[in-house]
């Protein structure tokens, strides 16, 4: 598997403003913010996009999931926010090391572009 810059943020080998780490996953602020607040929530292991994962990460799944919901809070969006996950050419994946997006702070549209 070839290595993302994400594996590089998780090395500390080039800086990101890092809002929560344990063992299984990191979050940082998106260099390019959509909106207010724009975090994301990656799992260390370097599953390369969301059709790479397989039974054997469900767990993990599920707690990148509840990881992102509790960074919203503390990120005091209590009026909602959005999560999506770009897989693969048509879902508009620019980085292949599976992320979660969290978006909030403001109202968003849809559907997406
Ligand atoms: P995607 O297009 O879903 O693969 O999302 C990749 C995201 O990574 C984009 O929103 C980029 O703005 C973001 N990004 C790229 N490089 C960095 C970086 N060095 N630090 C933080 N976010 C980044």
């Amino acid at each position: 598997m070839t290595d993302t810059l994400f594996s590089k943020i998780i090395r500390r080998e080039i800086p990101a403003d890092i809002v929560y780490e344990d063992d299984l996953c990191l979050a940082f602020r998106d260099i390019t913010p959509q909106a207010p607040v724009h975090i994301l929530v990656i799992p260390k292991k370097p599953i390369p996009k969301l059709a790479d994962a397989t039974p054997e990460d469900c767990e993990l799944l599920g707690h990148l999931l509840l990881t992102v919901k509790e960074i919203a809070a503390s990120e005091g969006l209590t009026n909602g926010y959005r999560t999506v996950i770009n897989t693969g050419n048509d879902g508009g994946q620019t980085v292949y090391h599976l992320h979660v997006h969290l978006l909030g702070g403001r109202s968003l549209s849809w559907p997406p572009g």
